[in-house]
């Protein structure tokens, strides 16, 4: 053991790299893009030191070329769930007695394996599995998951340097124990960060893990377990499976030695999630650890002073980027009807140089929804309001699944505040705005928050500070993450902790030391130097 109190490398947010016509990482990319749509591959599970290929197996395609196969990945039996939970078992007091700076280290050393080496092979693999632009792979798979692993593991270091104060011939000590068990970890579709981020910051902290990816991002989950592994991280730490989402996780909360659970995805999954355990809560050791991190009708109000290029913009960029299945995407907007007009022009000229298609073509802003439900999901909601007269399409309502499963970007215009686009999160690249009248600010405002079940993101444009002072407070409990003058899209790491309250989630702020929190059971420690030897107090003399 060192006899040292170390330091973590500082952490900084990692550059995005442009991609610019020319440029070494554009080329590195679209090979390492040609060679994995090129071969097809087996996926197997990793369970302690096993590569679990069951023969029961699923196929993965890309989005945007649905009929060509990637390869394919195996599914879990429910006896393959028990040997993971044993695997996890066995594999934590060895993993939860390692030093915390050797825990760091590895994880240090994947987020310089993702940086360098695995750069563009991660982005690749997101652009084909999730169909990402390469800037939106850049800002996810390299960048967010590069902070993420280098700001845990200071944000563990701050965690661990909290400690209580001391009165005289006493220490007192906190000893941030992790959990009692294994955890859980359960991640969506939509970001390869997110995936890697849900599993490894459970177990920086000292824990191992059950993880389940989602069925459309094992492509990309299996490169993350491929940098884990090359990274230094022992087996069983983080044990990863996939198949029957249901049957994984009733099996998973059926064991006693379940000591919490890291999800992000749907609000509907989360809540009967939330309920199966309070059903077994009698069988576990401890009571469980519930984070989860769901869905959002995030919002875009402006004011009558806002600029109306900058909203436009804003609209743009917080309801379409990666075809606007992002938690924080806009999908709500409400106008002031002095402004609705110019601004509402400014979009339609964009979208008019927008281009759909493969994320293989750089021109491409817009690439495919996830799979055929989404894109079913999407085309429903499209020919709803084609026969609704209080909804008018003023831009975009097409779409065409024929190679991908591509929408286009569509804009609605409501005379109903309440209509079923304004409130149903529908992840997709379709927003609608409602019009209001300028007097209305404040009666807007209200609206703003009574109108959904969620409150993940929103963003206010003004030049007025009255106006922005009064949307801070009236929107108070609307959002978790609140934008002045900016699209309500892209948390950094370590400068926006992300997260929202309502139906969005327990905010626990993924990105922040309180996330990492959730993770331990601190232990305290009082030494007394010098015993007291005799029961009574002077007040008895
Ligand atoms: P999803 O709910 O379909 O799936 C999420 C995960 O839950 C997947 O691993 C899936 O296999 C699993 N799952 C599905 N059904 C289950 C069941 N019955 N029991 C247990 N697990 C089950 O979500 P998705 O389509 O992958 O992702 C999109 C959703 O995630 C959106 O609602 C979005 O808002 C949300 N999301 C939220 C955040 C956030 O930070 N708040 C971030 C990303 C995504």
């Amino acid at each position: 053991m060192a006899n040292s109190v170390f330091q973590v490398p500082y952490p900084r947010n990692e550059a995005i790299l442009t991609y610019a016509p020319g440029s070494l990482e554009k080329d590195q990319v679209l090979a390492a893009y040609a060679k994995m749509y090129g071969e097809t591959i087996d996926v197997p599970m990793r369970i302690g030191n096993q590569d679990v290929k069951t023969g029961n197996t699923e196929i993965m395609c890309p989005p945007h070329d649905h009929k060509h196969e990637l390869g394919t990945y195996h599914v879990a039996a429910k006896s393959n769930v028990k040997e993971a939970i044993d695997a996890s078992l066995k594999a934590k007091k060895a993993w939860s007695q390692m030093a915390w700076e050797s825990r760091a280290s590895i994880f240090l050393k994947a987020a310089e394996l993702i940086a360098g080496p695995f750069r563009s092979i991660i982005n690749a693999a997101t652009m084909l599995a999730q169909s990402k632009n390469i800037h939106q792979a850049e800002i996810d798979a390299a960048c967010e998951y590069i902070d993420f692993l280098k700001f845990n593991a200071a944000f563990m270091q701050e965690i661990y340097a909290n400690q209580p104060k001391n009165e005289k011939g006493v220490w007192n000590r906190l000893s941030y124990r992790p959990l009692e068990g294994f955890v859980y970890a359960v991640s969506p579709f939509n970001f390869t960060a997110i995936a890697g981020n849900l599993c490894a910051s459970v177990a920086m902290m000292g824990n191992t893990v059950v993880w389940k990816p989602s069925d459309h991002q094992v492509f990309s989950a299996n490169i993350l377990m491929q940098v884990f592994r090359e990274a230094g991280l022992p087996d069983g730490v983080i044990n990863m499976v996939f198949g029957d989402p249901e049957m994984i996780t009733n099996t998973v909360l059926e064991s006693p030695d379940f000591a919490g659970i890291h999800y992000t995805g749907s609000t509907e999954v989360f809540r009967n999630i939330w309920r199966k355990i309070g059903t077994n809560i009698e069988c576990y050791r401890s009571y469980p650890r519930i984070v989860g991190e769901t869905g959002g009708k995030d919002f875009i109000i402006a004011h009558p002073s806002s600029n109306p290029k900058e909203v436009a913009t804003g609209i743009i960029r917080g309801a379409f980027e990666f075809q606007g299945q992002k938690c924080s995407a806009a999908s709500r907007v409400y106008l002031p009807k002095t402004k609705a007009y110019e601004i509402i022009e400014f979009i339609k000229k964009d979208l008019k140089s927008i281009k759909v298609g493969s994320p293989e073509n750089f021109d491409n802003f817009i690439n495919a929804v996830i799979h055929k439900k989404a894109f079913d999901r999407l085309v429903n909601a499209i020919e709803e309001v084609k026969k609704n007269k209080d909804v008018e399409i003023i831009a975009g309502g097409n779409y065409d699944d024929t190679k991908g499963y591509f929408i286009e970007p569509t804009v609605l215009v409501t005379k109903d505040p309440q209509y079923i686009t304004m409130k149903k999160e529908l992840f997709g690249p379709l927003v609608t705005i409602y019009i209001y009248p300028d007097i209305e600010w404040s009666k807007t405002l209200k609206l703003v928050d009574q109108t959904s079940e969620y409150a993940l993101t929103g963003a206010v444009y003004s030049q007025n500070r009255y106006a922005l002072e009064e949307a801070l407070n009236e929107l108070e409990n609307s959002a978790g993450n609140f934008y002045i003058n900016d699209k309500p899209t892209g948390a950094v790491v370590g400068q926006q902790p992300f997260g929202g309250a309502r139906g969005s989630g327990t905010n626990d702020k993924a990105g922040s030391a309180a996330n990492l929190m959730r993770w331990v059971s601190p232990r305290l420690i009082k030494e007394t130097f010098v015993p007291a030897n005799d029961y009574r107090y002077p007040f008895l003399e």
